[in-house]
């Protein structure tokens, strides 16, 4: 969209907006534009917030600090409560803070229950045998459904970011957890017509689905789709029901096997090696490439990026977005994975922890380190953990496909003179840029 035809905010969240409307170009309460923008701002980082925490809360694992932060966030956006645009980003930072802990309180439940994940490989074709695919972030749902399914003949599959709990070992030790079909969560429509299976849908993104699948999917947790089975709780009775009662899947090994699972205990473990490499100037740099991965044609500049990076360069992939490129075969330095899948979105901080230990192993700060950060966003997650990124004083970030809607000039300003925050160009330029910096 032009810049010229853009609103300039909107909110229409009291009775004084405009003609009953919405209020567009100033509040009539006084909200000026930036502060609409940082206050939407502020609401989508706090959504990913209470994504994350829906997982831990699942799980069994809370914490009052954050949910008192979810409280403050949320009420400062309200009418006539705050016109601050400097607390609106002190706010960002906070929620950037937060989120942090609340990835750490998540990453601890998902250890806690399942294990530390370890390296592993996981199949893309299919297995002989009637199939469920799984789909969205729930690992307490797809462990149920497991447990459920064991014995039963049935195959389960993962979708998207549910390919990382093929690393953890109370999940991997289940046989029938056989592979992964498709890649990032926009091609369900396709994936799901092709598999006569039964699908759950276990929390975003899933996708409203075509006629000739939808009685054959079911969600649960937040998840909701209109004609769709929703499933309280955790008993998946009419999932497995549906299974059997569809044709079985043919065995056809899949063209790729992707490698996930290495958990911050895996990575550490080879810390001197890496420093050995870096010294040695077999290893130049980092790069973490990943995040959340949108179906923009501008997307595909992550792929060409991995693609043209030089062999003595290793990067580290988490959420989504590594569908653009672990398909590659970038092999390996020294025995050391050119590529590293680190898992999900909220693995963010498996990504954190690792930056800050190679950074102590290297007696330099986080922005000094052979680093750079090349970030995909598509929704509120990813929007949190920018600002937890920002907040740790990451510096140099490459942002894509697009610069945030909400991003005025205003914010932009603050964005690039205090963060360095940039957006993804040319990838030989940007690469070039990179490696110079
Ligand atoms: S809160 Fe302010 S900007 Fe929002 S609708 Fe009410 S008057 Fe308009
Ligand atoms: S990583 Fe982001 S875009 Fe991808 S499935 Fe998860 S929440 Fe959705």
């Amino acid at each position: 969209m032009d810049k010229k035809e853009r609103l300039d905010m909107f909110c229409y969240q009291c009775s004084q907006t405009v003609k009953g409307t919405g209020c567009t170009v100033r509040g009539i309460c006084g909200k000026v534009p930036t502060v609409a923008r940082l206050q939407d701002n502020l609401l989508l980082a706090t959504k990913g917030i209470a994504a994350y925490l829906y997982h831990a809360r699942e799980l069994g694992y809370t914490d009052t600090e954050l949910d008192a932060f979810l409280e403050r966030s949320f009420y400062s956006t309200f009418t006539n409560v705050n016109f601050d645009a400097a607390d609106f980003v002190r706010l960002a930072v906070e929620a950037g803070e937060i989120n942090v802990r609340t990835m750490r309180l998540l990453k601890k439940a998902h250890v806690e229950t399942y294990g530390e994940p370890e390296p592993t490989e996981v199949q893309t074709g299919t297995v002989k045998g009637r199939g469920i695919v799984v789909t969205g972030h729930g690992l307490k749902a797809l462990g149920k459904l497991l447990k459920q399914t064991d014995g039963t003949g049935i195959k389960v599959y993962t979708h998207s970011e549910l390919l990382p709990a093929h690393g953890y070992p109370g999940l991997k030790k289940y046989k029938h957890l056989v592979g992964n079909l498709g890649k990032a969560w926009f091609d369900q429509k396709q994936l799901f017509s092709k598999y006569p299976v039964a699908i759950l849908g276990t929390s975003n993104c899933v996708l409203i689905p075509r006629e000739e699948y939808r009685d054959r999917m079911f969600t649960t947790g937040p998840a909701r789709l209109p004609g769709v089975q929703h499933i309280p709780g955790y008993d998946y009775t009419p999932v497995i029901e549906k299974a059997k009662s569809l044709p079985e899947l043919e065995e056809k090994p899949g063209e790729v096997t992707l490698t996930t699972g290495f958990s911050k205990s895996v990575v550490l473990s080879l810390k001197d090696k890496i420093k050995q490499l870096v010294e040695a100037g077999k290893i130049r740099h980092f790069f973490l490439v990943g995040g959340c991965d949108s179906p923009l044609k501008r997307a595909e500049y992550f792929r060409e990026f991995v693609q043209r990076l030089p062999k003595d360069t290793v990067v580290l992939t988490l959420a989504c977005g590594k569908f653009r490129i672990n398909d590659l075969n970038l092999g390996d330095i020294d025995g050391i994975p050119r590529l590293i899948d680190l898992g999900q979105c909220n693995d963010s901080i498996v990504a954190i922890e690792i930056a800050e230990a190679l950074a102590e192993l290297f007696g330099v700060g986080i922005n000094e380190l052979p680093l750079t950060l090349v970030l995909s966003w598509m929704e509120q997650k990813a929007v949190a953990i920018l600002w937890s990124l920002l907040a740790l004083g990451v510096k140099g970030i490459y942002l894509g496909p697009i610069l945030p809607a909400w991003v005025n000039d205003d914010i932009l300003k603050v964005l690039s003179e205090n963060y360095d925050l940039r957006l993804i160009g040319d990838p030989e330029e940007d690469i070039e840029q990179m490696l110079s910096a």
